[in-house]
């Protein structure tokens, strides 16, 4: 018999979602709905990387698209409806080593009996002057997300990994012609990913060479790009609409290094549906996804993770 319909004692939370992106909204809408008084730790930049998108056209229920940043307040609302508590703080520590666990918000420790890390992976940028002013105006981590909007205009693509290469390939069908920009001459994408991009003609490679920045704010969109071989030092404006950066992602996994398994590269280890190697904590979204990182693909996760944490307090007598 679940007792929980009564609330927990306040101290002692059920359930804390961290992120409050596609995925921490979506197990936020679902754990609430299922009365487990969910606790969001929404982060300093609430609402991921959808936050940092104009139109979204690809979430299904939409039929004229919405605002990124609509999308996922829409969420926390409909969350909020059914009881979800959003704190907007970071998660600075946790302790998973015994129960109950523990989850430090921005220094203040929470007590739950489960987690749901949902607390992404964010595009590594490169850094120029003007990158972040014109992101959502032209400059995007997200070719599948935004190249809809580059149908018959010219675009760049900065990497030199298997993503860089896809984005490339998939911004072909849509723009004139795709710039791929690497620093070095050797790639770290696969050969046949590469083998790809060299026979694609409407792919013109660029190696050896760095972005100085990006043009133009002051317009506010993307006009051109400055470039600079890296061996003669020469500088061209090469004149695009679009700038993807494909440099990787980094998973916002910080503050649960050593209390989770994760991977070489920071991302959450998955042990089946949405368990993570802690019994009653649980993953969702791009913290463990490095293949698909869609919005509706997080929603799904944040779904099957909060039914996962339901199931498991309902076998604890929660
Ligand atoms: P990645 O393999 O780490 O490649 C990142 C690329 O960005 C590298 O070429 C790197 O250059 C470049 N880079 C990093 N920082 C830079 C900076 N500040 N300025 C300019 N360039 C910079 O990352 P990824 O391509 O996102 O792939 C991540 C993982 O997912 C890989 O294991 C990949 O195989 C996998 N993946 C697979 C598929 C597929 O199989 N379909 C698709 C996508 C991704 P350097 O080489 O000089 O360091």
């Amino acid at each position: 018999m679940r007792n929980w319909t009564v609330g927990p004692p306040p101290s002692m939370r059920n359930v804390i979602i961290i992120g409050s992106g596609c995925a921490g909204n979506t197990a936020a809408v679902y754990a609430a709905r299922a009365n487990l008084k969910p606790v969001v730790a929404a982060g300093h930049e609430p609402g991921g990387q959808l936050s940092l998108t104009t139109l979204v056209e690809n979430f299904p229920g939409f039929p004229q698209g919405i605002n990124g940043p609509d999308l996922v307040e829409n969420m926390k609302l409909q969350a909020q409806n059914f009881g979800a508590e959003y704190i907007l703080g970071s998660v600075t520590a946790v302790d998973f080593s015994k129960r109950p666990f523990r989850v430090a918000i921005d220094g203040d420790w929470h007590e739950t009996r489960t987690v749901i890390v949902a607390s992404g992976a964010s595009a590594r940028w490169i850094g120029l002057p003007n990158e972040q002013k014109l992101i959502g105006h032209g400059v995007s981590s997200c070719a599948t997300c935004d190249g809809f909007f580059y149908r018959g205009r010219p675009v760049m693509v900065i990497g030199g990994g298997d993503t860089a290469m896809e984005e490339a390939n998939f911004l072909t069908r849509f723009a004139t012609h795709v710039l791929l920009v690497h620093r070095r001459d050797q790639f770290r994408a696969s050969k046949i990913m590469l083998d790809r991009i060299r026979n694609n003609p409407k792919i013109e490679m660029i190696v050896n060479t760095v972005v100085e920045d990006v043009h133009d704010p002051d317009k506010g969109v993307v006009t051109g790009v400055t470039l600079k071989n890296v061996v003669t030092g020469e500088k061209t404006l090469r004149e695009v609409d679009g700038f993807f950066v494909a440099i990787g992602h980094i998973p916002n996994t910080k503050a649960l290094a050593g209390h989770l398994e994760l991977d070489a590269d920071g991302y959450v280890v998955s042990h089946g549906g949405a368990r993570t190697s802690v019994s009653g904590v649980f993953h969702a979204g791009d913290v463990q996804d490095r293949v698909y990182r869609q919005a509706i693909t997080a929603a799904g996760a944040g779904c099957m993770a909060a039914i996962e944490a339901e199931k498991y307090l309902e076998a604890e007598g929660h």
